[in-house]
């Protein structure tokens, strides 16, 4: 990069940051006559799902305050955001996301990994479950929670546990209190891994007080990876290789058993359903071509996207049975919705035609497809991520105390999903990113793209 592109790139940031801080003095933000949407934690009656005309106020990165404006005073020298007719709500999550290392050596962007952190904020998300750690990536995390750089809160499975990486159940364990000790926030499991190993690993994160997520091992299989405690089954990995699902049509009834065992467990699902089409070889390749969020993408992200669709050929594709799998995957997934399993909102950004942030608007509508409710669909990206972090920090509710991660939409999105995904302004723990300044990155970040495809 020149050095007055860099100068012209540096004095843009410094512009949009300094748009995105309020006022000096102003360190409290007052949403005022918002309807609310508290994501409330136990049941409540679909009437209690909207406070209407409240005042929310925010101080530094928490929500103190949430009333009508009878109860809550708008403080002296709050800056005051109109709600008028807009819905409040908390900050989404992608729980099965990624996070490109602090130091790239493949050749990407310098300001690749800045790009992602601001795409996925763009796209409502306020908290990423990174799952797969690398080289400095908790300095990351740490930098994020301190402010000095803009991004959602990071959670940080730790380095891959699979064939490779894992040689005995000693060095397995040896593994696991390593992971435990440099800070990571779970265990990422990749397919490869024995059953003895698997056993050791989970084992041990029992002992250790650490989770374990990710993958099914083909040698562990889904009812193992349930009964040893895998804290999520993502990609819903497992259970078609367990019913034979991916050349045969499946029922409810084959699913019942596995569906009770997930539930009686108390493991979530992040089904990743969108990536999971792509992979399978179910998705319309062509429509992929045309995501208008392909130009936040550098070339060479897209061009590996379009080799893997070219050949085609990794160990979940399955081709010509294709639509079976995605058939029997969706009834799957809305079999568990039915059930009351727990149902976390991911899509494994940024691989495979999931662009961070937009990727939600890919995968949202496959979990609307599987009978999934509107409401439903927010709790797995707000308060039921909250729960599962819950020994992290409160968030993913609106109400006093919780960290100041919201979304203000035009319209109520228990009527329509659609309004997640053009907010009218996004907060990151207090800091308020307004559609003008999330315009300006996107924009900036589109610029950079072209700019790269020209030098
Ligand atoms: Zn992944």
């Amino acid at each position: 990069m020149s050095l007055s592109r860099a100068i012209a790139i540096s004095s843009l940031l410094g512009w949009l940051f300094s748009l995105s801080t309020p006022a000096a003095g102003a360190e409290i933000i007052v949403f005022d006559q918002v309807h609310v949407l508290p994501m409330n934690s136990v049941q409540v009656s679909p009437e209690q799902r909207v406070l209407r005309n409240q005042r929310v106020v925010v101080k530094g990165d928490r929500i103190i305050a949430v009333g009508s404006a009878t109860e809550v005073a708008i403080p002296d020298g709050a800056m005051r955001i109109d709600g008028q007719g807009r819905f409040l709500l908390p900050g989404l999550a992608e729980m099965h996301g990624h996070v490109p290392p602090l130091v790239d050596f493949s050749g990407m962007p310098e300001r690749y990994l800045n790009d992602v952190l601001t795409l996925y904020l763009a796209g409502g998300v306020t908290t990423v479950r990174g799952m797969l750690g690398h080289d400095q990536q908790l300095r990351l995390k740490d930098d994020i929670a301190s402010g000095k750089r803009l991004g959602p809160t990071l959670y940080l499975a730790g380095p891959s546990f699979n064939q490779r990486t894992v040689t005995s159940t000693e060095q397995a364990r040896e593994r696991v209190q390593q992971h435990k000790r440099e800070g990571w926030d779970l265990l990422k499991i990749h397919p490869g891994l024995s059953l003895e190993h698997y056993q050791a690993i989970a084992d041990e994160a029992n002992k250790q007080n650490i989770d374990f997520a990710g993958h099914v091992p083909e040698a562990v299989g889904i009812e193992q990876a349930i009964l040893l405690g895998s804290r999520t089954i993502d990609h819903l990995d497992g259970y078609m290789a367990a019913l034979g699902g991916f050349d045969k049509v499946l029922t409810a009834k084959d699913m019942a058993a596995l569906i009770a065992l997930t539930k009686e467990h108390n493991v979530a699902v992040v089904p990743t359903e969108a990536l999971w089409q792509t992979i399978i070889g179910a998705a319309d390749s062509e429509k992929l071509q045309v995501y208008p969020e392909l130009q936040y993408m550098p070339a060479r992200v897209i061009a590996g996207w379009q080799r893997y669709l070219r050949a085609a050929s990794g160990s979940y594709y399955t081709g010509a049975t294709a639509a079976v799998h995605a058939e029997n995957r969706k009834l799957l997934l809305a079999e568990l919705y039915r059930a009351g399993v727990t149902i976390l909102l991911g899509t494994d950004a940024p691989q495979l035609y999931s662009v961070p942030g937009f990727s939600l608007r890919r995968e949202i509508p496959k979990m609307t497809a599987a009978g999934i409710s509107n409401y439903d669909i927010l709790r797995s990206g707000t308060v039921l991520v909250g729960q599962y972090f819950a020994d992290k920090d409160q968030f993913g509710q609106v109400k006093a105390g919780q960290r100041a991660d919201l979304l203000l939409v035009d319209a109520n999105p228990l009527d329509d999903l659609n309004v997640l995904y053009q907010p009218a302004g996004v907060m990151v723990r207090g800091q308020w990113l307004s559609r003008e300044t999330l315009d300006a990155m996107l924009a900036e970040i589109a610029q950079a793209r072209l700019a790269e495809s020209k030098a």
